[in-house]
C-alpha cells in the first residue's frame, strides 16, 4: 500500500538539523494518523549527514534514503525524490527547518480536499537577511508572475505540497526548482495555489544560494519561457526574426543602391554609416535563420520530442 503522504527533503551539510526535523515530521503525522515516507536526499554531503540519515533510518521505519556521488544541486536532489515518491501527495522541505512540519496538515488537505494540483508555500513574514534575500526576492517574483502568469507570490519557495501525478510529468534539471510551478503548468497542470506559510530563522548552519541567484534565477526563467513556447518549434522564433531583420537590411541596401544609381548620389556607398548597419543586419538575420535550422535538427533527435501527456483514454480495454 502505497503511503498517504511522501516528503521529499534534499539536503546538503545540514547534519545538525536532521534529528529534530525528522522527530518533528513525525510527531505531526502521528497526530494526523497519516501513513507517510521520507525521502532523504543527500546531495553529496561532505559533514555527516549522511550518517545521520543512516542512523534515524533506524529509528523511524518511514525514512528513504538516497545519497548523490557528489553535490548535484537542489533540482537533481528534487527529482531524484520525486522519481522515489509512491505517495498519494508529494510534499517537498528544506532540510534546514526553515520550513515548519506544522504546515503538512493543511497542504495535504488543500490537495486531496481542495483539488490542486500543486500548492506553494508563501513566506508572508520571512526570517532571511533583508538586503541580500527578501527585497530582491520580491522584486524577482514581481517580475516572475509578470512573464510566466502565474500568480504566485513565493514561486521559488521550498515547502510545497503535489499531486503525486504532477510530480512524476515533470523533469527538474538544472536549477529549475526555483520554477517548478512553471514547469507544472506547462505540463498542463492548471490548479495552482498557494499557502502562506510559517518560516524560521535558519537555526544550524550556513544557506547554500547567495546573490548570484537572482541572475541563474533570472536567466533560467527567460530558457524556460523559450522552452514553453518554442522548445519544440524554435524555427517559428528564429526564422521569423531572421526574416525579418534580413529583409530590413535588403529593403535598405537595395534603397541606397537605388539611390546611387538612379540620382547619381556623389557620396559612395561605402562611405554611408547606413550601408554598414544595413550589412550588419542581413548577416544577423541569416545567423538567426540557420540558428533556427539547426535548433530544429536538435529538437529532432532530442529522445522528448514526442513526449506528450494523455490525460485519458477510451475505448482501448
Ligand atoms: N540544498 C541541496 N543541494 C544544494 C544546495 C542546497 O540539497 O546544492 C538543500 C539544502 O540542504 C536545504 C535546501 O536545499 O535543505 C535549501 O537550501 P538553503 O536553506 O541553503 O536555501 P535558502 O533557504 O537559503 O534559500
Ligand atoms: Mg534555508
Amino acid at each position: 500500500m502505497p503511503p498517504e503522504i511522501s516528503i521529499v527533503v534534499p539536503l546538503f551539510n545540514e547534519e545538525e538539523s536532521l534529528p529534530e526535523l525528522l522527530a518533528w515530521i513525525n510527531r505531526v503525522c502521528n497526530e494526523h494518523h497519516y501513513s507517510y515516507e521520507v525521502i532523504m536526499v543527500d546531495d553529496g554531503s561532505t559533514d555527516n549527514s549522511w550518517d545521520v540519515v543512516c542512523d534515524l533510518a533506524k529509528a523511524y521505519s518511514q525514512i528513504r534514503g538516497i545519497r548523490f556521488q557528489r553535490n548535484y544541486g537542489k533540482s537533481p536532489a528534487l527529482y531524484e525524490g520525486f522519481r522515489a515518491a509512491t505517495g498519494k501527495v508529494v510534499i517537498t522541505m528544506d532540510a534546514d527547518l526553515q520550513d515548519s512540519p506544522d504546515e503538512i496538515p493543511e497542504l495535504y488537505k488543500m490537495v486531496v480536499e481542495g483539488g490542486f494540483d500543486l500548492v506553494s508555500g508563501w513566506k508572508k513574514v520571512r526570517y532571511d537577511n533583508a538586503v541580500t534575500k527578501n527585497l530582491p526576492s520580491k522584486l524577482y517574483n514581481a517580475v516572475n508572475r509578470r512573464l510566466s502568469g502565474i500568480k504566485l507570490h513565493d514561486m521559488n519557495c521550498g515547502l510545497k505540497a503535489y499531486r503525486l501525478k504532477v510530480v512524476k510529468s515533470i523533469e527538474v534539471y538544472g536549477e529549475m526548482h526555483r520554477f517548478i510551478p512553471v514547469l507544472a503548468k506547462n505540463a498542463g497542470f492548471k490548479k495552482i495555489g498557494e499557502k502562506v506559510v510559517q518560516h524560521r530563522p535558519r537555526k544550524f548552519g550556513v544557506s547554500k544560494f547567495g546573490w548570484e541567484r537572482f541572475i541563474n534565477g533570472f536567466l533560467d526563467l527567460l530558457s524556460i519561457l523559450f522552452m514553453s513556447k518554442f522548445g519544440k518549434k524554435p524555427m517559428h522564433l528564429f526564422g521569423a526574426l531572421g526574416s525579418l531583420m534580413f529583409l530590413t537590411g535588403f529593403i535598405c541596401i537595395s534603397w541606397l543602391i537605388g539611390d546611387k544609381i538612379f540620382h547619381a548620389e556623389e557620396v559612395g556607398l561605402t562611405n554611408k554609416p547606413a550601408f554598414y548597419l544595413a550589412l550588419t543586419t542581413m548577416i544577423m538575420g541569416t545567423l538567426f535563420f540557420l540558428t533556427g535550422f539547426v535548433s530544429e535538427l536538435v529538437v529532432r533527435n532530442a529522445s522528448d520530442r514526442n513526449a506528450y501527456l494523455v490525460e485519458t483514454r477510451i475505448g482501448f480495454e
